[in-house]
C-alpha cells in the first residue's frame, strides 16, 4: 500500500507532511531559479539537479507535474527584448519564444533519465470554466497515469492582462487541485514564511507550519520578498489558500538549497501549509454540496447495486433522463422507485445520454458517431447520498 500523504516525520514538528508520503506532487519552479539573473540564460546545472530529483520521484512511483515559469525571461534574452519592458505584446512574443527553450530543456534533461514529458499551456479560462476544466483535468490524469511529467505554464502568448493569472503560484495551486494532488511544492528563492522581513531583521524566524491562514498570517506576507519573478509571498499564500481546503499540502521551499526536493524531507528550512481534508473528500464535497444539479438520471436496479458497490454508472443501466444538461454538469441519480441515490458529473450531455441509454458501452460509438468515455458517470465523479 502506498503511504498516506499525511504520513509525518518524527520528533518535534511531527505533524509535518513529507514528499515521501505524497503520491501526486505538483512542483512549481520559479523564474529566479531557472534563469541566471546576470546572463538571462537558462540555469542548466540547476535544472539538471532538479531533473535528477524528479526522476527519483518517478522511480518511486509518484505522479509529478511541473508548473514552470521562465518563458518570458528566457524569451526576452533570445529576442533581445529589454528586461524591464512592460509592453504586453513584447512580453507575449518573449513568452512564445521562451516557452520552446523551456520545454526543450525539460525534455532534454528529464529525457536523460528516461522520463517523458508533455507540455500543457493553460489560460485562466481553462481553470475557471467547468467543461474546459474537466477536459484539462482528464488530459492531466491520462499523462500522469502514463508516468509522463506534464510541463505546465500559463499560455502567456494569448492571455491578455485582464484574463491572466500573471503568476504561476496560483496557477500551480489550481493545477494541484485539478489533478487532486496531495502536495504542492513552491520552489523559489526564499526559505518560506518568516515572522518578519529576514532581509532587514536578523532575528526574523521562519514559521515551519501553518494550519490556518488567518489575517495575521496574511499580514506577514507583505514582509517577505523574492528578487525575480512576479510572485512573492502574497501569491504563495494565495496558492496555499486554494490548496488547503482541497486536501493538498503546500510547502514553500528554497530551490537554491542543494537537492532542494530531498532537502524538504531532510529538515531543510521551509514552510508547510497543512490541508484541512483529503483531496478525495474535498472533490466529493464539491460534487455533492457545491454544484447545482441540472438534471436527473433514472437507473435500473442492477445499476443501483453497482453504484452502491462503488462502481461507475454505465449507459446500459440508465432508463430515463430528465432535464437538459451539458457534459460536465452535476446531475442527480435516482432509482426507478424515485429515491435519490447519488450525485455525479455527467460525462455526456442529456441529449446524448437519451440516445445511448440502455445500450452496451461498445455500441455508443456507432450510435453517437464518436467514442468518448465508457461511463455515463465515472465513479471518481460520483457521490452516494447517504440514506
Ligand atoms: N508565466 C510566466 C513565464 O513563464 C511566469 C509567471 C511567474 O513568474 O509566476 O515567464
Amino acid at each position: 500500500m502506498k503511504p498516506d500523504a499525511t504520513a509525518t516525520r518524527g520528533a518535534g514538528l511531527g505533524r509535518l507532511p513529507t514528499l515521501e508520503g505524497a503520491n501526486r506532487i505538483v512542483i512549481k519552479v520559479g523564474s529566479s531559479l531557472l534563469v541566471d539573473f546576470d546572463t538571462g540564460r537558462l540555469n542548466r546545472p540547476w535544472l539538471e539537479t532538479l531533473a535528477g530529483e524528479i526522476a527519483a520521484l518517478i522511480r518511486a512511483d509518484k505522479h509529478v507535474a511541473i508548473v514552470s515559469s521562465g518563458a518570458i525571461a528566457l524569451g526576452r534574452k533570445y529576442l533581445a527584448i529589454k528586461k524591464d519592458t512592460v509592453r504586453l505584446d513584447q512580453q507575449q512574443a518573449a513568452a512564445a519564444a521562451g516557452q520552446i527553450l523551456l520545454a526543450h530543456a525539460y525534455q532534454d534533461l528529464l529525457g536523460s533519465h528516461d522520463v517523458r514529458v508533455a507540455q500543457i499551456l493553460l489560460t485562466l479560462g481553462d481553470t475557471e470554466d467547468r467543461r474546459r476544466y474537466l477536459n484539462a483535468r482528464s488530459t492531466l490524469e491520462t499523462l500522469l497515469d502514463l508516468s509522463v511529467v506534464p510541463i505546465i505554464n500559463e499560455n502567456d502568448s494569448v492571455a491578455t492582462d485582464e484574463i491572466r493569472y500573471g503568476d504561476n503560484d496560483r496557477l500551480a495551486a489550481r493545477v494541484a487541485v485539478m489533478c487532486s494532488a496531495d502536495c504542492l511544492v513552491l520552489l523559489s528563492d526564499v526559505n518560506g514564511l518568516y515572522d518578519s522581513d529576514p532581509a532587514t531583521n536578523p532575528d526574523a524566524s521562519l514559521i515551519p507550519l501553518v494550519d490556518e491562514i488567518t489575517p495575521a498570517v496574511e499580514a506577514l506576507a507583505g514582509a517577505s520578498r523574492t528578487s525575480f519573478g512576479t510572485g512573492g509571498m502574497v501569491t504563495k499564500l494565495a496558492a496555499a489558500k486554494i490548496c488547503m481546503p482541497a486536501g493538498c499540502a503546500t510547502v514553500i521551499a528554497n530551490g537554491h538549497t542543494p537537492e532542494p526536493l530531498a532537502a524538504i524531507d531532510n529538515a531543510a528550512a521551509c514552510t508547510w501549509f497543512l490541508p484541512s481534508t483529503t483531496p478525495r473528500a474535498a472533490r466529493k464535497q464539491w460534487i455533492a454540496g457545491t454544484l447545482e444539479p441540472r438534471g436527473t438520471l433514472i437507473i435500473d436496479a442492477g445499476a443501483a447495486k453497482s453504484l452502491i458497490d462503488g462502481r461507475s454508472l454505465l449507459p446500459v443501466g440508465v432508463v430515463g433522463v430528465e432535464g437538459e444538461f451539458e457534459r460536465g454538469d452535476a446531475v442527480i441519480v435516482r432509482n426507478h422507485e424515485g429515491q435519490d441515490l447519488a450525485r455525479g458529473l455527467a460525462a455526456y450531455c442529456s441529449a446524448d445520454i437519451r440516445l445511448i441509454m440502455g445500450h452496451r458501452t461498445a455500441e455508443t460509438k456507432e450510435i453517437l458517431g464518436y467514442r468518448d468515455r465508457d461511463e455515463v458517470i465515472h465513479r471518481d465523479n460520483l457521490v452516494l447520498i447517504k440514506v
